[in-house]
Order: structure tokens, then C-alpha cells, then sequence
């Protein structure tokens, strides 16, 4: 449920509110628009039985939150979320450009790339070190030595760095070595992964599911969102159709569609969600079109021995033309990379 108040409200009637609330050991999060203050409340609701709050000073009306995700809905948080990482903003003006090979393979892979990438003014470099492969035999990345590898090169370009966890084991290590954790297409409806993730304060970046609509995608948000942890980037990768000449079917409707329903920055992998890279230039442009905060894209300083994802993974040559592309797409919408 939420709390509209009245344009007029005063600070000491939305304080007043808070502090009833709070006594009543309920959360609290209050969005002050530019007309008037929205207040939603977190918990069981069950201890306002007896309280009239419509009859406070201040408030216009209780609106209750028919959709099932109540905290990354729009009705209870209506001003956009902005995810901040360090000194960078995830669903502000600025586009976020993440990039990096589908995996870490080696030292010299990750740091050519990360240096190639800061030398374009990229800030986040992604890389996969657990490897959620769909057969057992394929390469499985590299783990720890992984993540290390990541934090080298976080430590030599001050670059973010990203990377995917399936195991709830892995977060101690995440938190240590990575600035934003990935959960990955196949995890998004693993829960106790989703819970232990939203019991840090790691960003997230949530990629749809394979097979999960839209509001499936939000209750997943909705997990680690419950443990407190709001810092969640939702990250449309495509899912699965009857095409079979795309690896997935990149469903950019979903991107304009989530910013209806909910509050929370939005990103698109034009790489998974093409499985070719002369398409991803093409789709993210057409992401960013559809109002996506940035994009996600595999590069690899030689795709053709790629252990993993090499036919969806750009070059260093084919990555500078999507920057081109994309600058020139931020120019046009007023948004800035
Ligand atoms: C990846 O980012 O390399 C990856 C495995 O993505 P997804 O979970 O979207 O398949
Ligand atoms: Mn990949």
C-alpha cells in the first residue's frame, strides 16, 4: 500500500507519518515527486488495522499495490531508480556501456581487453569466471582465478568490474573481487541465490529468464528487493522462440514495457539475444531507440578462439564502430555515454 499525500502536505505531516509507521515497525520509503509526496510502506500491513492514517493530517488517499511486485512496481516508487557505482549512475542520462568477454581465459585476454576498452572510455568491463555452460564437457571458466584475474585489471585501468554468480557460495568472494554481481538467464528464478543476493548491498544486474515473462522477471527483482537490497539493474537478454536462426529472440517491447511497470534502470545484451555479432551493432541501436539505460556486449580480442561465445562476440575493430553508432544514437535522444 501506498500513502498519496495531499500537494499541500507539509514536511511534519510526511515526518509524522514516517515516525507512526517506523513505531510500528514498518518500513518505509518515501518519493517526493515534483507535486507530491508518495510514502509506501514495507511489512504486514496488518498493524494498521487500527489506524486511520487516511484521516491524518496530509493525506489525500491509501492506494493499495494490486500488482504482484510491490516494491519494483511503479506504484510504490513512481520516480525512475537510479543505481550509483562508485562515481557512475545506472538509469540517469547517461547510457552505461558494459563490455568484456563472455569469459576470462587468461591474463593477457582480460587486460588487452580491459585496457582496450578504458582506452575507449568504457567504465565497466564484464567477464565470466563461473560459467553456467549448458553442457558439462564445455569450459566452465575459471573461478577464482577468474574473479582475481577481474580484480588485476579493475586494479590496473579503475575500471568496475562485473561478473556473474550461480552459487550462493560464490558471494563472499564476489563481494571481494567484483563491484556489480551478475545473475544470470538460468538462475533467475533460483530464490535462496536471489534472497542471499539481496541480503548484500552489491548491485545487480537481473537478466530475464529464458523462458519468464515480464512479470516473472519482476517478482525475481522482487526476491532481492524483499531482503533490502534495491540496487538491481534489470538486463533484457532475449528469450526463447520458435526462430532458431537467432540463438534468442531479443525482445526489446520488454524494455519500454518495464518502464511502465517499475522504477528500475533497464539494460539490453544484444549478444545473447542474437547470438551474432553482425547483429548486435544493429539491435543495440534499436535497444537504446526503445528507451534501454545501456547495453551489454561481448568483445573479444580474438572471437574465432573464443572459448565460450565467439560468434556473438565483436572485435576490437567491430566494437569501435558500435561505440560510433551508439554516440551518435545518445546525440539524438539527448542522452550522454
Ligand atoms: C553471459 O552473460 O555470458 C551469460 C551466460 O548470459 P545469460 O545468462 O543471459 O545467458
Ligand atoms: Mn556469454
Amino acid at each position: 500500500m501506498v500513502i498519496v499525500m495531499k500537494p499541500q502536505a507539509t514536511r511534519a505531516d510526511i515526518e509524522s507519518i514516517e515516525r507512526l509507521l517506523k513505531g510500528l515497525n514498518l518500513g518505509v520509503h518515501i518519493s517526493t515527486g515534483s507535486e507530491r509526496t508518495i510514502i509506501g510502506i514495507i511489512g504486514d500491513k496488518r498493524v494498521l488495522a487500527d489506524t486511520p492514517l487516511e484521516l491524518m493530517p496530509g493525506v489525500d488517499r491509501l492506494v493499495p499495490i494490486v500488482e504482484p511486485f510491490k516494491l519494483a512496481g511503479r506504484t510504490f516508487k513512481p520516480e525512475n531508480t537510479v543505481v550509483r557505482i562508485r562515481d557512475h549512475e545506472i538509469g540517469g542520462r547517461q547510457l552505461t556501456i558494459i563490455a568484456g568477454p563472455c569469459a576470462v581465459e587468461s591474463r593477457s585476454q582480460i587486460l588487452d581487453t580491459a585496457r582496450f576498452l578504458k582506452s575507449k572510455g568504457i567504465h565497466f568491463l564484464r567477464g565470466g569466471a563461473y560459467k553456467p555452460r549448458t553442457s558439462p564437457y564445455s569450459f566452465q571458466g575459471l573461478e577464482e582465478d577468474g574473479l582475481k584475474l577481474l580484480a588485476e585489471a579493475r586494479e590496473e585501468t579503475g575500471m568496475l568490474v562485473v561478473s556473474e554468480i550461480v552459487s550462493a557460495r560464490s558471494i563472499e568472494l564476489a563481494e571481494r573481487y567484483v563491484d556489480v554481481i551478475q545473475i544470470g538467464a538460468r538462475n533467475m528464478q533460483n530464490f535462496q541465490l536471489l534472497q542471499e543476493v539481496g541480503r548484500t548491498r552489491l548491485p545487480v544486474i537481473l537478466k530475464r529468464g529464458l523462458s519468464a515473462t515480464i512479470e516473472e522477471w519482476l517478482n525475481a527483482a522482487e526476491y532481492i528487493m524483499n531482503e533490502g537490497n534495491y540496487n538491481i539493474i534489470l538486463c533484457e537478454r532475449g528469450i526463447r522462440t520458435f526462430e532458431t536462426y537467432t540463438r534468442n529472440t531479443l525482445d526489446l517491447s520488454s524494455i519500454p514495457a518495464i518502464k511502465e511497470l517499475s522504477h528500475l534502470p533497464i539494460i539490453a545484451d544484444p549478444s545473447h539475444g542474437t547470438g551474432k555479432w553482425r547483429l548486435v551493432t544493429p539491435m543495440s541501436r534499436a535497444a537504446i531507440a526503445a528507451g534501454a539505460d545501456g547495453l551489454i556486449i561481448e568483445i573479444h580480442p580474438d572471437p574465432k578462439k573464443a572459448l565460450s561465445d565467439g560468434p556473438q562476440s565483436l572485435n576490437f575493430d567491430t566494437f569501435d564502430s558500435l561505440l560510433q553508432e551508439i554516440r551518435r544514437m545518445a546525440d539524438l535522444l539527448g542522452r550522454e555515454i
